[in-house]
């Protein structure tokens, strides 16, 4: 079986679940094949959730300022990883940095490159949703080794244990002309939530929840819920929630178990950042509301009456 890289997702301590879908995709293709970056030590606190979920092979590419660069450290072991075992295929995350990463790596081998998959079969040929979700199409690149960035929360992962052989790659030292460094480092409280793109559970929060104190109601749900907490850009235009958490074409791409959409119209905008969820819920008092269209469960009604009664009931449970 051919290897396929997988460009791994971690805290220094901990594989992201995002990592462990990545794999799961990476079978469809062959032996997922996984490549740490990060300081001294890391790969061999991660091996043993990578070999369970299916690594075959860990490459480590670590260094002690591995962490103060972005992207290039990352480029530089997977273009080192490629010339090491041939691949049939690179995944990485379709997150901001996995897809500045992806696009460097195609560019250094002159590869094809397709952003932001949402399925992948065993010949190559990626699913991606296009212009704003209007349009699937299925894609496969054609020249060089594919470089392939798949939508956090597109794939199950699946647990598959075996022994990984670990290998290293030996990173070349950074060039702080040619590339950006981090000089600090500032993250939004996230609290006890999970990440948005992680999530399994996401309920989100629209312009229908009025101003910043209405989104207690959809944090309260989410909190009941395990889950994360999503806004429209109209909410977070308004204020009503940071930039970060807004979901959509230029927010962020999710596709969680469940998706709860509290006060929100369901423009397409939106859609393109949700529509592959498993499963949507609605809640929105105008029973005209395209989102209610998509929904699997629409709930016409107050948001400010609806929600507090799922939580209650979950809460309860
Ligand atoms: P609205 O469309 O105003 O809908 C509010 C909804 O709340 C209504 O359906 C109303 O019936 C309902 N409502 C009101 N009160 C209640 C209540 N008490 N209970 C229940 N329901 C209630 N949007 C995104 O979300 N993400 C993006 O990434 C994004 N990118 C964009 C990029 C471009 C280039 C453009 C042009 C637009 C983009 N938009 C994006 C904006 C998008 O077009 C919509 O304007 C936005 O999604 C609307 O947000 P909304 O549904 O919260 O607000």
């Amino acid at each position: 079986m051919p290897h396929v890289l997988v460009l791994v997702d971690h805290d220094g301590e901990r594989v992201h679940k995002s990592t462990h879908e990545l794999m799961a995709a990476a079978r469809r293709l062959g032996d997922p094949a996984a490549v740490v970056v990060g300081t001294p030590g890391t790969a061999a606190r991660l091996a043993e959730s990578l070999a369970r979920y299916g690594a075959t092979t860990v490459h480590a590419a670590e260094s002690t300022d591995a962490a103060e660069y972005l992207a290039t450290p990352a480029v530089d072991a997977l273009q080192l990883a490629v010339r090491e075992v041939s691949p049939a295929a690179v995944l990485v995350s379709a997150t901001a940095d996995g897809n500045e990463v992806a696009g460097r790596l195609a560019a250094r081998l002159d590869a094809g490159l397709l952003i932001d998959a949402v399925d992948l079969d065993s010949s190559g040929v990626a699913t991606q949703i296009v212009f704003g979700g209007s349009y699937t199409v299925r894609s496969q690149v054609t020249r060089g080794v594919p470089v392939i960035t798949v939508r956090p929360g597109a794939f199950e992962p699946e647990e598959h244990p075996g022994q990984a052989v670990r290998r290293t790659l030996a990173l070349p030292a950074a060039d702080p002309a040619a590339s950006a460094r981090v000089t600090a480092r500032r993250s939004a409280p996230a609290g006890d939530r999970p990440g948005l793109t992680e999530a399994s559970v996401v309920v989100s929060g629209g312009r229908g929840v009025g101003g910043a104190d209405g989104f207690k109601v959809v944090e309260e749900l989410a909190d009941a819920l395990g889950g994360a907490v999503g806004a429209s850009r109209a909410a977070v235009d308004a204020g009503y929630y940071p930039h970060q958490f807004q979901v959509g074409q230029t927010g962020k791409s999710v596709s969680p178990q469940l998706y709860v959409a509290l006060g929100i119209s369901g423009a397409i905008q939106h859609l393109a950042g949700m529509q592959t969820s498993k499963t949507i819920v609605a809640v929105n008092k105008d029973p005209e509301a395209p989102i209610l269209g998509l929904a699997d469960y629409a709930v016409v009604g107050d948001l400010f009456a609806v929600a507090p009664q799922l939580t209650q009931e979950v809460t309860a449970r």
